[in-house]
């Protein structure tokens, strides 16, 4: 039901551009494939992805012998589906957590674009889920970021591992790691700092937070979650490009999806960078975040 209102404004501008098109053109001819691209262009789908589906529509068409546009529908949700799969099955991609022993949660992304409230968000869905789980306040950079972790951590009853602002990152992960251990707790999960004006500093420090919790767990970091703010459309798929090339991201939270008609950016992201949706954003409450399926996000698309 969340799911369905968070993404209220991309499902209305896209259905009725759809059905506006499908009622405007009753013949599948070039012109309906250009204005479909259009369609495909302002959701933030992504022009390679738009141009790769549109592609595979025209084969498709040519395959089956459509002709009217109101068969069409059914044909572009499936080669949505399609381009966001490729050959996987699993309609949900889950955090990597371990049966047993310390799981560890890398969340990386630039600053705004909802870092701290989806580390409080996942924190809280853990808990529910009969977790122990700690935070490490990772980053130490930015003003002011460390209470914004603390008031999420008392907010959803967690323990947060600390250091002055201004100290080592590396530093307070290293001290998350060994609370984990001794509280034997089952998630550990690591804010890390966002600041982009200097991009070296940023991914030096990143990558030794990785080395040490490489070194202290191994096969960790279990999952890498980058947020990406579905408000900012392209610039978010440049975003997780310039993070791919500095850490492994292994799943994406996608926040704000409530505040935009453009979730389109989900099919440009996977289909481009080859990096699975893990959760998506959907307010700022603390129960505002949702595992993303991706079949039912195409399929809500048309509802
Ligand atoms: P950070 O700098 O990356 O840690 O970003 P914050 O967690 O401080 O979030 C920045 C702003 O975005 C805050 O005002 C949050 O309440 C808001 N925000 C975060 N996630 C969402 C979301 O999924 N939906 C909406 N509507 N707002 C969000």
């Amino acid at each position: 039901q969340k799911y369905k209102e968070g993404m209220e404004k991309t499902r209305n501008s896209f259905s009725s551009k759809i059905n506006d098109l499908v009622a405007r053109y009753r013949k599948v001819d070039e012109d309906f494939f250009e204005e479909l691209e259009e369609v495909l262009i302002t959701a933030d789908v992504g022009i390679n992805t738009v141009m790769e589906l549109v592609e595979e529509l025209k084969m498709e068409v040519k395959r089956q012998n459509i002709k009217d546009t109101r068969e069409m529908k059914d044909v572009i949700s499936e080669k949505l589906v399609e381009i966001y799969y490729g050959d996987d099955d699993e309609t949900v991609e889950k955090l990597n957590l371990q049966e047993d022993g310390l799981s560890i949660v890398l969340v990386v992304g630039v600053n705004g674009a909802g870092k701290t409230t989806s580390i409080g968000k996942l924190a809280y869905q853990l808990k529910q889920e009969g977790k122990h789980v700690l935070l490490a306040a990772g980053d130490t950079f930015r003003a002011g970021a460390i209470e914004q972790l603390d008031a999420w951590g008392e907010k959803t009853g967690v323990d947060v591992i600390k250091q002055r602002e201004g100290s080592d990152p590396a530093a307070v992960i290293f001290d998350g790691i060994k609370a984990a251990r001794s509280r034997e707790a089952d998630v550990l999960i690591c804010d890390t700092a966002g600041r982009l004006q200097n991009k070296v500093n940023l991914m030096n420090e990143l990558a030794k937070v990785k080395r040490v919790i490489e070194r202290e767990v191994p096969d960790a970091p279990h999952d890498v979650l980058l947020t990406l703010d579905a408000t900012t459309g392209q610039n978010a798929l440049s975003q997780a490009k310039t993070f791919s090339e500095a850490t492994d991201v292994s799943g994406i939270i996608l926040t704000k999806l409530d505040g935009t008609a453009k979730g389109g950016i989900v099919l440009a992201i996977r289909n481009e960078l080859n990096i699975p949706v893990k959760f998506a954003g959907l307010g700022e409450k603390v129960d505002d975040l949702q595992a993303f399926d991706a079949h039912a996000f195409v399929y809500g698309l048309f509802a």
